[in-house]
């Protein structure tokens, strides 16, 4: 499993993704975002950001 806390990219905020790859662990950042955060959409830099902060759990 794949795991991303979406306080590593700064927000804070107790989320955690954990899904099977980097892609679905991505894809599923940025709904989180978009939901609960009301980010329409994530810029490369900050899709890079949360790229470097996956980690294998
Ligand atoms: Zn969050």
């Amino acid at each position: 499993m794949k795991e991303f806390r979406c306080r590593d990219v700064g927000f804070d905020c107790s989320g955690v993704i954990r899904a099977d790859s980097d892609e679905e662990t991505l894809k599923q950042a940025a709904e989180h975002a978009r939901q609960a955060h009301g980010v329409a959409e994530l810029d490369d830099g900050t899709v890079q950001t949360i790229r470097s902060k996956i980690r294998q759990a």
